[in-house]
């Protein structure tokens, strides 16, 4: 995206900021996964993925944008049991901790892919694909003392039936949490009152919030102009600019990412739950 061709890298300063701790806040959960863990998942499944290291690295040798999808998805298809789901994620959280010093990460993952409703002879139940990523985060917090949140993506080639069982997963989850928090809360009100031990808590408590922002409501000409722009690996740097700049305007006036701030800085009072009026609990 820049036309400057930095100069020979300084090994004393790459292994500085190596070192030092970082957060990763667009990291994609498939799109991640290193040679080391493909060509693990591709023991497990053999077939179009090669398992052998040099072939892999061939393999992933991208043509164009097109090739680079369709190689992406060869691995997204060897994800197919939540003990896949669960080695990826672990995998991937282990990479970043001890190869990048990052504390902390938002993993884009997308459930559909994995879930497959549609697909009756593949795919796993979203609540055995849950379990999996969330055993897979307290592992590695345990283990490497990276903190993991979820990025829930929306497979757009897949319509909005993949948007609503999406929006489903990330819900239902959310309510049950709710409802589990709770039920004890409310037990441990009455325990209180007649002076029993309380029932420990394990999690922090959750706060969801749903945020929408999108080129659509923007006046014409620049609704027009923002999104006719491909998606690709190489834009002009004026065009990356005037993004950087747009998605900086979109998120400073969304009323729902404002209460997303508010939520991060711990405010009390901040919208409705999830499902309500408000898109923030
Ligand atoms: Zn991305």
């Amino acid at each position: 995206m820049t036309t400057e061709v930095p100069g020979a890298f300084d090994p004393q300063l790459e292994q500085f900021i190596r070192g030092l701790p970082k957060a990763e806040l667009h990291v994609h959960h498939v799109g991640s996964a290193s040679a080391r863990i493909v060509s693990e998942l591709a023991a497990r499944h053999p077939g179009t993925v090669p398992s052998d290291l040099e072939a892999l690295k061939k393999f992933f040798e991208f043509r164009d944008f097109a090739h680079f999808v369709e190689v992406y998805l060869a691995v997204v298809a060897l994800i197919r049991t939540d003990a896949d789901v669960r080695y990826l994620t672990y995998e991937v959280a282990r990479e970043l901790a001890t190869t990048q010093q990052v504390r902390y990460a938002e993993l884009t993952c997308t459930p559909y892919t994995s879930v497959l409703p549609d697909d009756p002879d593949h795919g796993i139940p979203i609540e055995a694909y849950t379990e999996a990523i969330e055993d897979a985060r307290l592992a590695a917090e345990r283990d490497f003392g990276i903190v993991l949140r979820w990025i829930y993506d929306i497979p757009g080639e897949s319509g909005l039936p993949a948007a609503d069982a999406t929006l489903d997963y990330a819900l239902n989850r959310q309510r049950e949490r709710e409802q589990a928090q709770t039920n004890i809360r409310t037990c441990n009100e009455r325990l209180t009152a007649c002076r029993a031990q309380l029932v420990p808590t394990f999690a922090q408590e959750i706060r969801t919030c749903f945020v929408e922002i999108s080129f659509e409501g923007m006046p014409s000409p620049a609704r027009e102009e923002l999104l006719s722009l491909p998606t690709t690996f190489s834009l002009p740097e004026a065009q990356v600019k005037r993004l950087i700049e747009v998605a900086g305007t979109l998120l400073r006036e969304s009323p729902d990412f404002q209460k997303l701030v508010r939520a991060l800085r711990n405010e009390k009072t901040i919208g409705a739950g999830a499902g309500e009026s408000g898109n923030c609990s």
